[in-house]
């Protein structure tokens, strides 16, 4: 099977991804850049990206693709792709988040790293 480099042909431009992650999210990952000749193009930018998928659940036009494959989250835009490593939970091995979102969240929760050892099911 060919691998899809980008979705480039399926964005609309209608910026919906780059609201929810700025806005939403609180990110900024996601930057309409205009050309000046009438066209435009979206930026993605992996240091600030958590890999938390909402760009891609609010994009009606399936331009921006994410897929877990072993421990690592592929997210494919319409301007490449991009890879995170997903955590791996330390009771069942299940791949179950991004480790950046993991991060954070264990930031701005003021939780331990640790207390994200298990994924959701074993934490119960
Ligand atoms: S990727 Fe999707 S949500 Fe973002 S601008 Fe393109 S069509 Fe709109
Ligand atoms: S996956 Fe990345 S680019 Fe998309 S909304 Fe989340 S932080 Fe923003």
């Amino acid at each position: 099977m060919k691998e899809i480099k980008d979705t480039k042909d399926k964005c609309t431009l209608c910026r919906k991804c780059v609201g929810i992650c700025r806005k939403t999210v609180g990110r900024k990952a996601i930057i309409y850049v205009e050309s000046g000749n009438e066209s435009a193009t979206l930026e993605f930018i992996s240091e600030r990206c958590i890999a938390c998928g909402s760009c891609s659940y609010i994009c009606s036009d399936g331009a921006i693709i994410f897929e877990d494959i072993g421990d690592t989250r592929v997210i494919t835009t319409p301007a490449g792709r991009m890879e995170f490593k997903l955590k791996k939970c330390n009771k069942c091995g299940y791949y179950w988040a991004p480790e950046k979102q993991v991060k954070l969240m264990a930031e701005k929760a003021n939780l331990p790293l640790a207390y994200f050892d298990l994924c959701p099911d074993c934490r119960v």
